[in-house]
């Protein structure tokens, strides 16, 4: 059995558990495996099902399935294809509330936030549907003496999708959509925290008329993953995760000559200039940094006071945390839920003491907090930190839960630089109510992105990757 660093607060006769199986071919494989992890109820601490982890031998019969799905289903026409994702865009919409709540009660976040991220999915769904304008190519007549070029765009062939715990449902749609208007087949790797959505999304797909083996799940940790990187039939790897395993993924994928795109961690500055709309930019600041528990890819994790406002932000921020209502995902009325798992919880309290002993003020503190007939559930409270600086871990790396830090600049060039030199990407927002400081901000933050690629490059930093280029290539 393979250790699970969760902590299941009430403990289940592990054969009273419904397990999550695989999806191949068309149908849900569940092997006999002695190797599975838990999937844990965030909001009361208490595991629900067991997840089959994939081994080498189980990926190996997901890629060979979609390989054999490849030669139908690329040379099925557009015309046939595209009624397919048409419905299973309809089966999304008739069952996001199911989706919704499954999302919900194993990742912790509100229903209807996970909600809002079936949307966001349903519009790549929307976008796939599409294929036939996205797909066409290029003629150009003459090129030389009697010479016409054209291009058509092809699919790759078999692509792979590593997922993160964040948005089980979207980031799997950015991905495996797209793949499959375009004529690949796909093999999904969710993430085994929360893996119920990509079993439901590959039931509804297949509901939709999609042949078997054209979309498959593997269950699994990093051994499933290892396997799909190294597997002769897979053709690209598409990730989303974390920064440390972003490199690795590009780095095992490229060595294997498979096309490859990875999307790591964030770190994400909202500056806020002393002609800003103070209480609009702490209202803005609230919403980013807290919801979703602050495990949102975007979420604004710094908030930059320039020119002396630090003191009125940090108050204004503070009004707004000490309302906010923090509960379990089935209680309709909270705003905020918890974190993914114990160990999240006890990493983002660290966070806070390190950051303390470093010389930051706290502003409020979440650490400790138990929610009334919750008390299992890895519920962190909203924390701020103020005077946070570069140099400290609370600054310098991804915390990934509900911890605002508070930079204080002198100058918008000072917050520039600021964002400049920090090694993570995503996003930036500016609140100011001057055309030409939000303009400046703009162009230097792209010059700065561009100058941080090439220092990632040269000093052997983790992987950068601004939030572009979402999906896999449309064709070869
Ligand atoms: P993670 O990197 O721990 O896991 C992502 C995937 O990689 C999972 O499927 C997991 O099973 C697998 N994985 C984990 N460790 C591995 C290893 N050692 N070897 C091989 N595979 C491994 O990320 P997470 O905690 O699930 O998700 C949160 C992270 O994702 C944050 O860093 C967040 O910023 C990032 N994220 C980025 C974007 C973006 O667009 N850039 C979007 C969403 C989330």
């Amino acid at each position: 059995m393979s250790t699970s660093t969760h902590t299941a607060a009430e403990p289940h006769a592990a054969q009273d558990l419904p397990r999550i199986p695989h999806w191949i071919d068309g149908a849900p494989v569940a092997p006999e495996s002695t190797d599975f992890g838990e999937v844990i109820d965030p909001s009361r601490g208490v595991v629900t099902a067991q997840v089959i982890f994939a081994d080498a031998t189980v990926v190996d019969l997901a890629v060979r399935s979609a390989r054999q799905a490849l030669g139908g289903w690329r040379d099925l026409s557009l015309s046939r294809r595209i009624p397919i994702l048409q419905r299973f865009r309809q089966l999304l919409v008739e069952h996001t509330g199911e989706l919704a709540a499954l999302i919900a009660s194993q990742h912790g976040k509100m229903v209807d936030d996970a909600a809002g991220e079936i949307q966001r999915g349903l519009e790549v769904v929307e976008l796939a549907c599409a294929a036939p304008t996205l797909l066409k190519g290029e003629y150009s007549d003459q090129v030389a003496n009697g010479v016409d070029t054209y291009s058509l765009r092809q699919p790759v062939g078999v692509c792979v999708g590593i997922t993160p715990f964040n948005f089980p449902a979207m980031v799997p749609l950015w991905m495996f959509p797209i793949a499959l208007a375009c004529g690949n087949t796909f093999v999904l790797k969710p993430s085994e925290r929360d893996p119920g959505a990509s079993l439901l999304l590959a039931q509804l797909a297949s509901e939709a008329g999609l042949p078997p083996g054209v979309l498959n799940v593997v269950q699994g940790d990093k051994t499933a993953v290892a396997a799909l990187l190294d597997h002769p039939g897979v053709s690209a790897v598409s990730f989303v995760g974390s920064t440390p395993v972003a490199r690795y993924i590009y780095e095992r994928s490229a060595a294997t000559g498979k096309r490859v795109q990875a999307l790591g961690g964030a770190k994400n500055h909202l500056v806020v200039l002393p002609d800003a709309d103070i209480q609009q930019a702490a209202d803005a600041a609230v919403s980013a940094a807290f919801g979703s528990a602050g495990q949102r890819c975007m979420a604004v994790s710094i908030a930059v006071a320039v020119g002396g406002i630090g003191d009125q932000l940090a108050a204004a921020i503070a009004d707004r945390v000490a309302k906010l209502r923090v509960g379990p995902a089935s209680d309709p009325t909270s705003q905020m839920g918890p974190v993914i798992t114990a160990d999240a919880r006890d990493r983002v309290e660290q966070y806070v003491g390190r950051g303390e002993s470093a010389g930051a003020e706290l502003v409020a503190d979440g650490r400790g907090l138990s929610i009334p007939g919750h008390e299992r559930g890895n519920f962190v409270g909203p924390t701020v930190v103020d005077r946070v600086r570069p140099g400290m871990d609370v600054y310098d790396e991804e915390v990934f839960g509900p911890l605002l830090g508070i930079v204080r600049a002198e100058t918008l060039d000072d917050a520039l630089h600021l964002i400049g030199d920090n090694p993570y990407g995503n996003g930036a927002a500016i609140f100011t109510r001057s055309g030409g400081a939000s303009r400046r901000f703009v162009r230097r933050l792209g010059r700065f992105a561009v100058r941080r690629h090439a220092r990632v490059r040269t000093r052997e930093l983790p992987l950068l990757h601004p939030q572009q280029g979402r999906h896999l290539p449309l064709a070869r």
